[in-house]
C-alpha cells in the first residue's frame, strides 16, 4: 500500500513571495500537489474556478462552516478563505504530498490540530526589502506603510511556531532567489519523505530477503 502523503503548510507575510515560490516548485515537481481553497473574493482576470480557487458566495461559505466542512478557515482582507477537509483527506489518502499555501492564522490552526503537518514560514530578508517593495507599488501612504510593517512584525512573531524558515532573498542581491527558495522548499519535502517511518515496509522486506 502507498504511504499516506504528508501535509505542508506554507505561510508568511504578504509580499514575502510565498505563492511564487510554491508555483515555481510545482512547475518543477508535479509529484507535489497544491490544495485548492474556497474563497468569497471575486476571481481576478485569468483565474479559473476550481483551479485557482473554488469561488463561492458568502452564503455558501457560511453553509460550509455550518457543515464543519473546513479543515481551517480565516478572514483575510475582508474576504473569507478556507481549506476543505475533503480535499486534504483525499490528497493524503491517495499518497500525495500536499501543500496548503495559506495565511498565518490558518497555518497556526493547522499546526495546532495536526502535529504531523510541517510548517514552513517564508520570510522577507529584511525590513528594508519589505519597505522597498511597498514603496515601489506607489499606492501606499507613509501611514499605511507603517501599519503594514507593524502587521508584518506580528506575523514574524509567529514564525517560532513553524518547523522551517525560508528566507526569500532580494532578487537584486541574489538573481536566482526564487529558484533557491523553491529548491529549499522541495528539500524540506524530500527530507520528510525519507523519514524512517516511510521506509518500514522496505526495510522489513530487505531484512527478510537477506535472511533467506
Ligand atoms: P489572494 O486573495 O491574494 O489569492 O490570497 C490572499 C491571502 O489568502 C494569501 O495570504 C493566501 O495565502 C491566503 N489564503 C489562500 N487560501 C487560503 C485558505 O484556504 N485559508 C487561509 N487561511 N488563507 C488562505
Amino acid at each position: 500500500m502507498a504511504n499516506r502523503g504528508k501535509l505542508f503548510v506554507v505561510s508568511g507575510p504578504a509580499g514575502a513571495g510565498k505563492s511564487e515560490i510554491v508555483k515555481t516548485l510545482l512547475k518543477k515537481h508535479p509529484d507535489v500537489q497544491l490544495s485548492v481553497s474556497c474563497t468569497t473574493r471575486a476571481p481576478r482576470p485569468g483565474e479559473v474556478d476550481g483551479v485557482s480557487y473554488h469561488f463561492v458566495t458568502e452564503e455558501r461559505f457560511q453553509q460550509l462552516i455550518d457543515e464543519n466542512a473546513f479543515y481551517e478557515w480565516a478572514h483575510v482582507h475582508q474576504n473569507r478563505y478556507g481549506t476543505l477537509k475533503s480535499a486534504v483527506e483525499k490528497g493524503l489518502d491517495e499518497g500525495h504530498d500536499l501543500i496548503l499555501e495559506i495565511d498565518v492564522q490558518g497555518c497556526l490552526q493547522v499546526l495546532e490540530q495536526n502535529p504531523d503537518a510541517t510548517g514552513v514560514f517564508v520570510c522577507p530578508p529584511s525590513r528594508e526589502n519589505l519597505e522597498k517593495r511597498l514603496r515601489n507599488r506607489g499606492t501606499e501612504t507613509e501611514e499605511s506603510i507603517r501599519v503594514r510593517l507593524n502587521n508584518v512584525a506580528s506575523e514574524v512573531a509567529t514564525a517560532y511556531r513553524y518547523d522551517y524558515v525560508i528566507i526569500h532573498q532580494d532578487w537584486a542581491d541574489v538573481p536566482n532567489a526564487l529558484e533557491i527558495a523553491a529548491d529549499e522548499l522541495y528539500a524540506i519535502i524530500t527530507a520528510r519523505r525519507l523519514e524512517k517511518e516511510n521506509r518500514i515496509d522496505f526495510l522489513d522486506g530487505l531484512s527478510a530477503s537477506l535472511r533467506k
